[in-house]
């Protein structure tokens, strides 16, 4: 089933190559943007050809415009976009409020907020009646730590998936009648590499148990959440927020 085209942001490793895949699978072709991690986003696109799909690879920091619009245009090339999941997100080293630098807290606004609106904004452009596109869907990765605030681990990080929360409760309903969906999913404690990126390489293994399921989550359980809120099984929903957190 052809249903257009996908952008997938850090689509090279964790959640959003968990995604990336079952999108393929359901139809979707896939552009996958990575920052830095050429090979692993190389794999996934590798693997999704070899399932008989089609997918695209371009490196993309969703911090920097041209980067930003270099991306949508790979996109483009594949087709019509229907679909954006802005997945990229960075945390930092675990650091009180009272520590904070304004280079690190400017970086986590930069990629988490203004990257995930910047993307948006070009998918609105494309996927919107309103702008003559076809319709879609657009899911958002947010946090569970945008409902916790992660005191003593990273409150800049929660604080920029707050606004993510936000900027999906908004946007769905400013593009609901032009054929747009907007939804947010918050994974919880997810076993992806995004933790030792933050000096926590064991956060997953030691905090997991602690949810009320009692394990952490897979890329892949947070995947098919997504991939469920951009097909068509979803069609109803819009500007909510789901949990993907075994409870937490
Ligand atoms: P991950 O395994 O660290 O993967 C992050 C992906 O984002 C990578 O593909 C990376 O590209 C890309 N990326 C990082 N900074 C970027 C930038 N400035 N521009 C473009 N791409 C960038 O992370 P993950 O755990 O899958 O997390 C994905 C999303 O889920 C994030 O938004 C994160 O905040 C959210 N989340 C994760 C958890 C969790 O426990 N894992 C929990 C809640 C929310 P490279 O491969 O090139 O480095």
């Amino acid at each position: 089933m052809d249903r257009g085209v996908v952008l997938v942001t850090g689509g090279g490793r964790g959640i959003g190559a968990a995604a990336a895949r079952r999108a393929a699978a359901a139809g979707w072709a896939v552009c996958l943007t990575y920052r830095e991690d050429e090979a692993s986003a190389g794999a996934v696109a590798e693997a999704i050809r070899a399932a008989g799909g089609t997918a695209a690879t371009v490196r993309a920091d969703v911090a920097a415009e041209d980067d930003v619009l270099a991306a949508f245009a790979a996109a483009d090339a594949l087709g019509p976009l229907t679909a954006l999941v802005a997945n990229a997100g960075i945390v930092g080293p675990r650091a009180r409020v009272d520590q904070l630098t304004a280079d690190r807290i400017g970086r986590m606004m930069a990629v988490n907020i203004t990257g995930t609106f910047l993307c948006c904004r070009e998918a609105v452009r494309r996927i919107s009646t309103a702008h003559g596109g076809p319709g879609g869907a657009i899911v958002l990765v947010s946090s569970a730590a945008a409902r916790l605030g992660s005191p003593g681990e990273y409150v800049d990080y929660a604080a920029s998936k707050g606004a993510v929360d936000t900027l999906g409760l908004g946007l769905a309903r400013e593009v609901a009648a032009e054929g747009v969906r907007v939804n947010v999913v918050r994974p919880g404690i997810i076993d992806t590499e995004i933790h030792a990126s933050g000096g926590q390489p064991d956060r997953a293994q030691r905090l997991g148990p602690a949810a009320p399921m009692g394990r952490a989550g897979t890329a892949d359980e947070v995947g098919a959440t997504i991939v469920w809120l951009l097909g068509d099984d979803a069609g109803y929903v819009t500007g909510t927020a789901v949990d993907v957190s075994g409870g937490r």
